[in-house]
């Protein structure tokens, strides 16, 4: 079964109305409500938007979604999309089980209907023509739901690719013809797919990368050249419902904008220091799922301040045209979080300038960089300093 965050990840529409919703417009919605003691778990949670969820308020969702078939419509499409993304249907068969006999036969008989769509689609082949001749280094950006995004000519090319042919698998060919490896062409879907998500990839082996259909058509006619160029976009919030304390650093280096890993250079001291808060040694070597897993086991939530900006190379002191990632509605989401570590100079002066109120509202502390730049800093200096913020939270409840 999947998570609540990975839910939250995947939910890129409402599940009543169908609009796109970027990462921080998503509400969650308790099938069985808290009141009847239903649990905050993906399979009682749809994800929806706040509109949808204000006009359900506390009704029984067979109640609401006889009242507006459209929305039933909807539901069921929600449904397929995430058993689709999920590649099994644990989600949609823990969730219908709720559903009173009518709704579930409605949702059965759609369901049959999609699965046959699909299955005529495989069959159709896509065969690939590509020019080479136009490729430059010029930054595209396109609107997904009212949020700008900004992608690279590589990933339009992309992305305008698999809009044109949604049923693409052969991504070998594909690859090839952009004259890029294999790893390169699957680094470009993460990007997009963490951006956006676009993409989902399933079975890399056999058919790569598979286009979420339900919002292509979004996005369909809206990649555009743009003047405007930042070239750096940070990543994803990671965090959950139990998160107590938020590190916020400035905007993610060169190297983990290129790994699309949080702190991914082998010198930044950050996973070092939290193996030591986590009381796990080796943190630092395990792979990127089993680190973001541990900080979360202990309430350890990671975002950045910027969302967006121009910067040559890693130093903070580079940074332009700086656009901050929505941090209130991130807490108003996640109201556990207590404590919000600001992982260096510019994390911290970014902060105050943008969200002064947070900085009243919230334990803030302006914490020494774990970045190799910040030689002057040992791990057992880095300790005491993030000690005091970080201990805090244990003592605190
Ligand atoms: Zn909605």
């Amino acid at each position: 079964m999947i998570n609540l965050q990975k839910l939250r990840h995947l939910s890129c529409i409402c599940a009543y109305c169908g609009k796109v919703m970027p990462i921080n417009e998503r509400t969650n919605d308790h099938i069985i409500p808290r009141s009847a003691n239903g649990k905050t778990e993906a399979n009682n949670i749809v994800i929806c938007c706040q509109e949808c969820n204000g006009l359900k308020g506390s009704t029984l969702i067979n109640d609401f979604l006889e009242k507006y078939p459209e929305k039933a419509e909807c539901f069921y499409n929600y449904l397929n999309m995430i058993d689709y993304q999920t590649g099994n249907s644990e989600y949609s068969d823990a969730v219908s089980e709720v559903l009173s006999e009518s709704l579930r036969m409605a949702y059965k008989r759609k369901k049959r209907r999609e699965k046959k769509l699909r299955k005529k689609q495989k069959k159709a082949t896509n065969t690939i023509t590509l020019k080479q001749e136009d490729i430059q280094d010029i930054e595209y950006s396109f609107k997904l739901s009212g949020q700008k995004f900004y992608i690279n000519e590589l990933q339009a090319k992309i992305l305008d690719y698999y809009l044109k042919h949604p049923n693409f698998s052969d991504y070998k060919t594909f690859a090839e013809n952009l004259g890029i490896g294999k790893t390169r062409f699957i680094r470009e879907i993460c990007c997009i797919n963490n951006l956006t998500g676009v993409f989902k990839i399933k079975k890399m082996s056999e058919n790569g990368i598979v286009l979420n259909d339900f919002i292509c058509d979004n996005i369909q006619n809206k990649i555009i050249k743009t003047s405007e160029k930042p070239n750096c976009q940070s990543f994803l919030p990671s965090i959950d419902e139990k998160s107590e304390i938020l590190i916020l650093g400035s905007m993610p280096g060169v190297k983990s904008l290129e790994e699309q890993q949080y702190y991914a250079h082998p010198q930044n001291r950050f996973w070092k220091l939290m193996g030591l808060f986590c009381n796990v040694e080796n943190l630092h070597d395990l792979n990127y799922q089993k680190k973001l897993q541990n900080l979360l086991k202990n309430q350890i939530a990671l975002w950045d301040v910027i969302q967006s900006c121009n910067r040559d190379g890693s130093l903070d002191s580079n940074i332009q045209n700086e656009v901050p990632n929505n941090l209130p509605d991130l807490l108003k989401q996640f109201p556990n979080i207590k404590i919000i570590c600001l992982n260096g100079n510019k994390a911290y002066t970014a902060f105050k300038k943008y969200f002064p109120d947070l900085l009243e509202k919230y334990n803030c502390y302006k914490l020494p960089s774990t970045s190799p730049a910040n030689a002057k800093y040992k791990l057992d200096d880095l300790y005491n300093e993030w000690n005091k913020a970080i201990n805090l939270s244990k003592t605190s409840d």
